[in-house]
C-alpha cells in the first residue's frame, strides 16, 4: 500500500551522514536474503522496518540481515493505521514488536517508521515512551506497482538525490496482512534489481551512504 504522506526530515534524520537506505514490509523469505546479497557486495548498511507478524514467521531472516550488520527497526505488528487506532492498540502494536525483535537479536529496536507514514503527535510521543524514535523519509521508488527496476531507480533519484535523503524501498508486502479491496503487487524483484542501480548511481556521484548502526 502506498506511503501517501512524505513525512520528511525528523530530528533522528538531522543527525544522519549519507543517505539512507530503507526496506519497510520485510522480512521475506525470497526478497530479503537476495537484497542482503546487493548489499554485502557493495558493503551498505540499511535499516529493514520489520513488521511483527512477518518478523515471527521468518526470524531467522531477520537473525540474517542483523548478524550482516544491517540495522532492524519497527514497523509495528501488522501494518495497521496507526492514526485510526486507540492508545492501548498503538503500544501493543509498538512494543508487541519491540518484544519479538530483541528476542530475535538481542537488541531492542531505536527507530520506528509509520505504516503509510500515517501518524500524529501521539504516535509520535506513545513511540517515544517505548524507546522509539520515528523515521520519515524523502525518497520512495513507488516499487509497490509492478514497475521495471530502472523505474523505481529513476524514481528515487529523480531531481537529484543529497547526502540528507531518506531512501524507503520495500522488502515484503504489508497489504496482504490487512483486508484492503486491492492488493497493488506483491511481487518485489524490481526491487532487489533497482538497489545495484541505485547504489551504482550514488557512487558514480560520490555520494555517501548512511550507516544506520554507527
Ligand atoms: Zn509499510
Amino acid at each position: 500500500m502506498m506511503e501517501q504522506v512524505i513525512a520528511g526530515k525528523t530530528s533522528v534524520a538531522a543527525k544522519m551522514r549519507g543517505v539512507w537506505f530503507t526496506f519497510d514490509d520485510g522480512p521475506s523469505p525470497e526478497y530479503t536474503p537476495a537484497l542482503l546479497s546487493y548489499l554485502d557486495g557493495y558493503g551498505v548498511k540499511a535499516t529493514f522496518f520489520v513488521c511483527g507478524k512477518f518478523a515471527e514467521q521468518y526470524p531467522e531472516i531477520v537473525r540474517l540481515t542483523f548478524t550482516k550488520g544491517h540495522e532492524i527497526g519497527n514497523h509495528t505488528w501488522d501494518h495497521p493505521d496507526l492514526k485510526l487506532s486507540e492508545e492501548p492498540e498503538i503500544i501493543d502494536q509498538l512494543e508487541r514488536t519491540n518484544v519479538l525483535i530483541e528476542s530475535i537479536t538481542g537488541m531492542r529496536p531505536r527507530h520506528f517508521r509509520a505504516p503509510y507514514s500515517s501518524y500524529n503527535k501521539q504516535v509520535i510521543q506513545l513511540a517515544k515512551a517505548v524507546g522509539l524514535d520515528m523515521v520519515g523519509w524523502t525518497r520512495m521508488g513507488m516499487d509497490w506497482e509492478d514497475r521495471a527496476p530502472k523505474n523505481i531507480a529513476e524514481c528515487v533519484l529523480e531531481k537529484g538525490i543529497s547526502e540528507n535523503d531518506i531512501i524507503v524501498l520495500h522488502d515484503g508486502c504489508a497489504d496482504i496482512l490487512n483486508s484492503f479491496d486491492r492488493i497493488l503487487y506483491t511481487k518485489r524483484w524490481s526491487t532487489v534489481s533497482a538497489t545495484p542501480l541505485i547504489i551504482d548511481k550514488l557512487n558514480a556521484n560520490g555520494i555517501i551512504v548512511h550507516n544506520p548502526g554507527m
